[in-house]
């Protein structure tokens, strides 16, 4: 396990952000951390990159623990927040190049990390431009590839794909996949997409500072959501069904087999799932 989250808790106040949360991140997995905004996200990401301290419990990363061997934990794992923080007026690579000087890179070591990040984030068309002329997609870009250029093993994304253009969305999406796939990186991933989030390995779901659900994108389409069967029959009438499991429609299906105008079954997805486990409760937008 690359992370591994132990009854984590984070007070600001007498504001509980985060309250005894555990999980662990398999290495090499792609991970989404879904949640509503307030939810506590970006309180327990602060912490598992050392940016915050933890009011109780434990974290580690990489065996590392957080607070203790800091240092350790940030020279294995790529940060990219939703806020710029490269120089607008350098270009794309010398972005990169003063990125890897300060960590200790140098002379050929250093020109071959950064060629390497800028060929893995697939920002070579623009690397010669200033980063504060690029657009959003290209920035984002650039955002990762800085990340890369130490060549960590745990790659933090915070809402990659935010405020971009669906085709350069989708673009982004794939080279992250990409990415994960091709380099063995973990890959720990926030996103508002609950499509994206479907592509990954294993999600949690946090709500209140609480875990509410851990598993694959299947297994919590089985325990938090349910298929619809629609069904209109040849008098007009209408009829809808949950289903606990697909395969539960054949039987219903049947029992109407000779009155059946048009049959139809909705998968749940994981927007359902999303919705079920925080619906409900007050929305901080
Ligand atoms: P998310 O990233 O899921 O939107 P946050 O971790 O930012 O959630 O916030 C969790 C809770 O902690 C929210 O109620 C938020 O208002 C509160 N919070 C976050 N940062 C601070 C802070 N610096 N001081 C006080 N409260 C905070």
């Amino acid at each position: 396990m690359i992370i591994q989250v132990d009854n984590l808790s984070k007070a600001y106040g007498n504001v509980k952000a985060v309250k005894g949360i555990s999980f662990a991140v398999r290495e090499g997995s792609l991970f989404s951390f879904l949640g509503t905004n307030g939810a506590g996200k970006s309180t327990t990401i602060n912490i598992l990159t050392t940016l915050l301290a933890k009011t109780s419990g434990k974290a580690a990363v990489g065996g590392f623990d957080v607070v203790k061997d800091a240092q350790k934990v940030r020279n294995l794992i790529g940060v990219v927040f939703q806020d710029n923080v490269l120089d607008p007026i350098l270009t794309v690579r010398e972005n990169l190049t003063v990125r890897g000087s300060l960590y200790g890179l140098s002379g050929v070591k250093l020109k071959n990390a950064v060629e390497n990040a800028v060929k893995i984030a697939g920002v070579s068309e623009f690397a010669t431009r200033p980063y504060g002329k690029l657009s959003g997609g290209q920035r984002r870009r650039t955002d990762i590839a800085r990340a890369l250029v130490h060549t960590p093993r745990l790659l933090f994304l915070d809402e990659p794909t935010t405020g971009l253009d669906p085709k350069t969305r989708r673009d982004m999406w794939l080279m992250i996949r990409d990415l994960q796939k091709n380099s063995g990186m973990t890959v720990f991933l926030t996103t508002h997409y609950m499509e994206e989030a479907a592509e990954s390995d294993d999600i949690v779901v946090i709500h209140k500072g609480e875990v509410k659900a851990h598993g694959t994108p299947l297994e919590l389409k089985m325990e938090y959501c349910s298929d619809l069967l629609k069904m209109t029959l040849d008098n007009g009438d209408y009829i809808e069904r949950k289903l606990e499991k697909t395969t539960d429609a054949l039987s219903i299906i049947d029992g109407y087999r000779n009155r059946i105008a048009n049959v139809e079954i909705i998968n749940g997805t994981l927007d359902d799932v999303f919705l079920n486990l925080t619906e409900g409760l007050e929305h901080v937008d």
